[in-house]
């Protein structure tokens, strides 16, 4: 029987690890990690990742949420990159269609804003063929009269016309998620909660990762013959544990996005326009509430929990209400908001906002592979360049030969629901057929989407035994169990921030089911006093810093 990705069997699967010899050991569980995992997976490698905190606790969880092709990008002639990552979004949104959603985007043209008309033409004409941007979804040059239909909040005094075009808005955390699950149900390995503390080597070449579970404080050795560093903005602090590796790579800039509540922003679709001083902003629109970011300043404190601060907040609520009339964003109506650290390759005398988001490969003399920069939505095409790298180095060290990447084709966890045309039709059926006994058509239609072809496995746990006496709804229930058996779900933050967001979107809810939810995985997944006390701790403190965004 196929052991359930969950936190049952840490132990176990930590054991089997520290018997066997790995192709390769992927460092880093965000979307890069994920993403080299699942690829080596797919082509027959025996592989394992290591995540020291939950799965895309680092940037991965933080992002504006876009598979797109770089609009921006234009701006700084990156042209390879937009054509590159324009295409990915194609096969990362036909990969997980419940992941990743088509939406509408309005880009206003302002008096003196950052782009003029000619330039929007040009700019979104060289964007569509550089992109590959599907026909139906091609942009259209909107009068001011059309963009004032759409958008009548928006200053008639400062407005000139506009362009709507399409963008695809993804849950990163969940992407993250599906892609790790998928190379799990391929036989791979991935633990969160489980840091690299150092390298091992063989003479002078690397052979493997030595791990210490942070939940029990256990130290073990997992033999590899490649290990790969894909830490995102912790790449130089890995890297040192390497003493061929090169230091001092990166750039750390940081990004805020704040949450607000819709009918603060009624805006009818995603939009995305000028801050003021040659920046631009977004406004996205998901689940009754509508995120605005990003910022972007360099930051050199404690990577682990980037901060939103007062300025930082404050320039996007002005950003706002100087772009729409009749709309007073006050910091008061800040529910919630994130921040992200953009691992960025340093260039010579750039600031942050002029450096490329491209990715780069480092290959040391010990044999350690370190991946960093790249977006999001590149995340599979960097994938296969590693894998492509792995492989050529074990076939020339160990003669072993594994099969070409095939990750354009492999439908993500959850994603098999018969190609993303079929989506909204599968999601129907579903709503049609399941009828729970405590659920409204609504839990059901909300499971759909957020995990796809998986539905049937949430579904069910209705109908098994699972704990009683908790004040939770029964799709509460559902949705949590499903996360603690088939996600690797170890804290409640794991569940209300990275596997349902819900402390981002909804976070009423969070307040009101916080305790619940606690006893219930407390119960459930047998913690000691240490870990349940830590876990109180780190669910009130994030709850703190997230209702204090306000004040
Ligand atoms: P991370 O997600 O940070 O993952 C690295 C992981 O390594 C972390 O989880 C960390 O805990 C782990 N780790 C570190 N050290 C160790 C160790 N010793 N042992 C084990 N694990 C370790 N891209 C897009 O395509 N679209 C967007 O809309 C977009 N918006 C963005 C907005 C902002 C504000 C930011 C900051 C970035 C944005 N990006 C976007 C870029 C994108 O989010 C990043 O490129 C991507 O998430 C980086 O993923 P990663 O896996 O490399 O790093």
């Amino acid at each position: 029987m196929t052991r359930e990705f969950s936190y049952q069997y840490r132990q176990d699967y930590l054991l089997d690890l520290s018997k066997d010899v790995q192709d390769l050991v992927v460092v880093g569980g965000g979307i890069t990690g994920a993403g080299i995992l699942l690829d080596a997976t797919t082509r027959g490698m025996k592989a394992a990742l290591f995540e020291m905190q939950d799965f895309a606790e680092g940037t991965s969880s933080r992002s504006t949420k876009l598979v797109h092709g770089g609009l921006r990008y234009l701006k700084q002639f990156e042209f390879s990159l937009v054509k590159e990552v324009g295409r990915e979004r194609a096969i990362v949104f036909e990969n997980g269609p419940h992941v990743t959603k088509s939406e509408p985007m309005l880009l206003p043209i302002i008096k003196k804003g950052s782009i003029g008309p000619i330039g929007a033409l040009f700019g979104m004409w060289l964007y569509d063929k550089l992109a590959g941007v599907k026909d139906k979804e091609k942009r259209r040059i909107l009068n001011k009269i059309s963009v004032q239909a759409l958008e009548p909040f928006l200053r008639d005094d400062i407005l000139r016309s506009g362009v709507y075009y399409y963008e695809y808005r993804t849950d990163d955390s969940r992407l993250a998620m599906e892609v790790i699950k998928e190379a799990i149900d391929r036989k791979a390995n991935a633990l969160n909660y489980c840091k690299v503390t150092g390298f091992l080597y063989n003479g002078d070449k690397i052979s493997g990762v030595q791990v210490t579970d942070l939940l029990t404080g256990n130290t073990y050795e997992v033999k590899a013959k490649a290990v790969v560093n894909a830490t995102g903005p912790w790449v130089d602090e890995t890297d040192a544990f390497d003493n061929t590796s090169r230091q001092n790579k990166l750039l750390l800039s940081k990004g805020v996005h704040i949450v607000v509540d819709a009918s603060k922003l009624p805006i009818g679709q995603a939009m995305y326009f000028d801050a003021g001083a040659g920046r631009m902003v977004f406004a996205i629109p998901r689940e009754g509430k509508v995120y605005i970011g990003t910022t972007e300043t360099e930051y050199k404190q404690e990577i682990s929990r980037p901060q939103i601060t007062k300025e930082d907040r404050n320039y996007l609520l002005g950003a706002v209400n100087a772009m729409f009339h009749d709309i007073r964003l006050n910091p008061e109506d800040v529910e919630s908001g994130w921040a992200g650290l953009r691992p960025l390759i340093k260039q010579e005398g750039k600031k942050p906002g002029e450096i490329s988001r491209k990715d780069e490969t480092f290959v040391y003399p010990s044999g350690l592979i370190s991946i960093a920069g790249g977006k999001l939505t590149g995340y599979r095409k960097m994938a296969e360049r590693i894998v492509d790298l792995v492989s050529q180095r074990l076939q020339q060290q160990y003669q072993l030969s594994f099969s070409p990447c095939v990750t354009d084709k492999t439908p993500i966890s959850g994603g098999k629901v018969g190609g993303s045309e079929h989506f909204d039709q599968y999601v129907e059926q579903k709503v049609k057929e399941v009828k729970l006994p405590g659920w409204s058509e609504e839990e059901v239609r909300k499971i759909v989407h957020r995990y796809g072809s998986n539905c049937d496995l949430v579904f069910a746990i209705t109908n098994s035994r699972i704990i009683a006496g908790h004040g939770l709804s029964p799709a509460r229930v559902a949705e949590l169990e499903y996360s603690i058996r088939h996600e690797m779900t170890v804290s409640p933050l794991d569940f209300f921030v990275r596997r349902t967001s819900a402390a981002y979107f909804d976070i009423q809810t969070v307040l009101k089911e916080k305790d619940e939810v606690f006893a219930y995985m407390e119960q459930r997944l047998h913690w000691n006093s240490s870990i349940s006390t830590k876990f109180r701790l780190d669910l009130e403190r994030e709850l703190e810093y997230l209702t204090s965004l306000k004040k």
